[in-house]
């Protein structure tokens, strides 16, 4: 690269536009180094064309055009210009540290980073960019949307290049930037990103709905001016001035209606949003109280996101009313602010604001969460599901017993509840009442639930659990614990067989720690403390004999049993770890339902009381001569059990025969009902074991079934299959 860095000259009519705009936002920008790196890029890509043969400059302008739009701080500005002339034009990172800042250099290295990803459709690699990529936007959230509107114009761009790698980048910016820009609440930027996700994807739907939408344009176009008029009216005649707008919804949220529904364009009444922007809180529910009662609500579609935010920041009353010409009509009604923060989401954090630097949101709690789980994930797969789970915005809202509201991700269950209160709160949950009523750890909580966290001072996770929840805060709270607990039990372990093997050399762990012998072990063994060592024997990685020759001085013990036998004891310790492990593996396989705490062979029975079945919390205990019998943590009788006869179980997930369970079925008295339930558990593949059927008073039928299950999961297909059902009323497991 053969140029001089003085650009203090050059002028350009692009250069003009794009610092004209910055200066609109953020008056005391500085210029010059905007210049300089609009020059710098523009020598940078001279003679490289984009594959639609304009000069590719114009690709880093644009991108920097789009967040100077977002309103983003000059970094972000900066970055966008020079955001490719590491990777296309072999200038080295230190340069753009010199010459601009450190800070920028270092967006443009995660940007460079994020661009040698290469997306492959298994979803193992792509777990692993998943993983890239938010290690990059931890460095500096930054980068994820200068990456953002660096997609932006690419998908802009995208007719240029061939139909196979059109679908590819659509597919994977659906799949990953999509989500991304949701997650971080910038809604003008996934809106655009859908749809063009959806013209090339599906450009039969896309063109399809384009054609729709023009076709009725004025049609629509008036009836927007005169609803938006008739909006305004009755807001005035309330004295409140509002600015109301009215649009289309953008064509993927039509589509998703649409294949949701299972629907035609047609059929879709809501096609219309309209928005009522006013100065504060107070007014916007002054607002909802006007449309409310100017226009006919539809029950259930209220929703109070300024009282309760979305986790990306996103705050607006929304509601659904039969608008001026009898059509549904979705009304969003929030401050300027709050719109500004729809709009750019995280991106307004940076927003330029008098006096106010803009770096004090860097890192968002969720990225924090997902780094904390990346940490203690080895299966790649594993942390695509949470990641994917974690960008899904179908969050709930559930209530604390404080009545604090706490949201979750969708499907999350009463254990992700207990952990997002607090760590020790999850690590000792025994079931949780939701709305006042026990329910399984696995209930899928809902928005609006009351849920009530019950704990045990001797309860504590097991990896069962790992199944149950959904967060990865609760996935890695859990495996944290598990870890613990296993290195403790290594440890343990490890020290007893090493104390055994030195008696046989009449010494101990106690002597043999003060010699110098101890550090040469420690030494040879490449570990740093004794700790470890003990979990290397415990675990069966190290063995006694690799320790001892380490430790030549040591002399085998009198000569009464010979040196074989010694050396036989020896062998044997050695190998005993691996039988060990060999034994926990064994016991897996066992034919036992339930796998018992540190015994082995015990005769295990499941509770005829309360029928425990995989998934539910479990607990064990001591009977006389019985052997061990499994409660669910709930059952009456385990509260009057006394606690030192009560005994970890965990469920074997290697037992595959089945388990009776009982249910009692609530009808409508029918003919025909015992048929009707007893086929729809078939359909099922579910064995019954015996029915029982009653005639109720008041023309009710009561069945009682026993039916076997694998496990909870499998219990809850059944109880929705049969409330399903018209003519059946309840359904409970008893
Ligand atoms: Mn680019």
């Amino acid at each position: 690269m053969q140029f001089g860095l003085d650009f203090s000259h050059e002028r350009d009519l692009e250069i003009e536009e794009l610092a004209r705009r910055v200066l609109a936002y953020y008056p005391n920008a500085d210029m010059a180094m905007l210049r300089k790196a609009y020059f710098f890029a523009q020598k940078c890509h001279i003679g490289q064309k984009r594959s639609s043969g304009e000069d590719y400059f114009i690709h880093p302008v644009n991108v920097a055009a789009a967040l100077v739009k977002l309103n983003m701080d000059m970094d972000s500005v900066i970055s966008g210009l020079l955001h490719d002339v590491v990777e296309d034009c072999d200038i080295h990172p230190d340069l753009i540290e010199k010459e601009f800042s450190k800070n920028i250099a270092n967006i443009v290295i995660g940007l460079t980073k994020i661009s040698k990803i290469k997306f492959r459709n298994k979803e193992e690699s792509q777990a692993e960019n998943f993983r890239k990529m938010i290690v990059a936007m931890a460095k500096d959230l930054r980068v994820i949307i200068v990456k953002l509107a660096d997609r932006m114009h690419n998908m802009r761009t995208l007719q240029y290049i061939s139909d196979e790698k059109q679908k590819k980048i659509a597919q994977e910016t659906l799949d990953i930037y999509v989500p991304l820009a949701s997650r971080l609440g910038i809604n003008s930027v996934k809106a655009e990103l859908e749809d063009l996700c959806l013209r090339f994807l599906k450009p039969e739907v896309y063109y399809k709905l384009a054609e729709k939408v023009a076709m009725k344009k004025e049609d629509r176009e008036k009836y927007i001016r005169d609803t938006v008029a008739v909006i305004k009216d009755n807001l005035i005649s309330y004295s409140m001035d509002a600015e109301v707008t009215g649009r289309s919804k953008h064509f993927y949220s039509i589509y998703k209606k649409m294949i949701s529904r299972g629907v035609d364009f047609e059929q879709i009444q809501d096609v219309l949003a309209f928005r009522i922007q006013v100065n504060n809180i107070t007014e916007c529910y002054k607002g909802l109280g006007i449309i409310h009662s100017s226009f006919t609500p539809i029950p259930g579609r209220f929703k109070d996101y300024i009282a309760i935010p979305k986790l990306n920041g996103y705050q607006s009353l929304h509601t659904t009313v039969i608008g001026p010409a009898a059509e549904r009509i979705e009304i969003q009604i929030r401050t300027h602010e709050m719109e500004e923060v729809a709009e750019t989401g995280v991106a307004a954090h940076w927003k330029y604001k008098e006096g106010v630097s803009g770096k004090n949101v860097t890192k968002l709690a969720w990225v924090q969460e997902l780094l904390e789980f990346n940490k203690n994930v080895d299966s790649n797969s594993e942390f695509m599901n949470v990641v994917k789970n974690d960008l899904d915005m179908g969050g709930i809202y559930v209530f604390t017993p404080k009545g604090e509201v706490l949201e979750l991700r969708h499907s999350a269950t009463p254990l992700d509840f207990a952990y997002a209160v607090h760590s020790e709160v999850g690590n000792h949950c025994v079931g949780a009442k939701v709305n006042g009523k026990i329910v399984p750890l696995r209930y899928k909580l809902k928005s609006g639930d009351s849920v009530e966290v019950l704990t045990s001072k001797t309860q504590t996770p097991s990896k069962d659990w790992l199944n149950i929840v959904k967060t990865s805060k609760a996935k890695t709270k859990i495996k944290q614990w598990l870890q613990k607990v296993e290195r403790e039990h290594s440890r343990d372990v490890g020290e007893d067989l090493l104390e055994k093997t030195l008696r046989l050399f009449s010494t101990s762990v106690k002597t043999l720690k003060k010699s110098e012998a101890w550090n040469d072990i420690l030494k040879g063994c490449n570990l740093q403390s004794d700790e470890e060592l003990f979990i290397g024997v415990g675990a069966g990685k190290i063995t006694t004999q690799h320790i001892l020759s380490f430790a030549p001085t040591l002399q085998k013990k009198g000569t009464e049993e010979g040196p074989e036998i010694i050396e036989q004891k020896i062998d044997e310790i050695s190998t005993y770890s691996q039988k060990l492990t060999d034994a926990v593996k064994k016991k897996a396989h066992r034919d036992n339902a339930v796998i018992v705490d540190g015994m082995d062979d015990l005769v295990v029975r499941i509770a005829k009381c309360c029928s425990p079945i995989p998934g539910d919390p479990i607990v064990g205990h001591i009977t006389r001569g019985r052997g061990i019998t499994v409660h669910t943590v709930s059952c009456d009788r385990v509260e009057m059990h006394d606690a030192e006869r009560t005994i970890n179980v965990t469920w074997n997930e290697e037992f595959k025969f089945k388990h009776p369970v009982n249910i009692r079925v609530i009808t409508h008295d029918r003919p025909g009902m015992l048929s009707q339930i007893s086929n729809a558990i078939n359909k099922l593949n579910i064995n019954i074991r015996t029915a029982i059927a009653k005639s109720l008073p008041d023309r009710k039928g009561s069945f009682l079934f026993e039916v076997e299950v694998k496990d909870f999961s499998e219990l809850l297909r059944i109880t929705s299959a049969l409330e399903s059902l018209e003519e059946v009323i309840s359904v409970s497991r008893i």
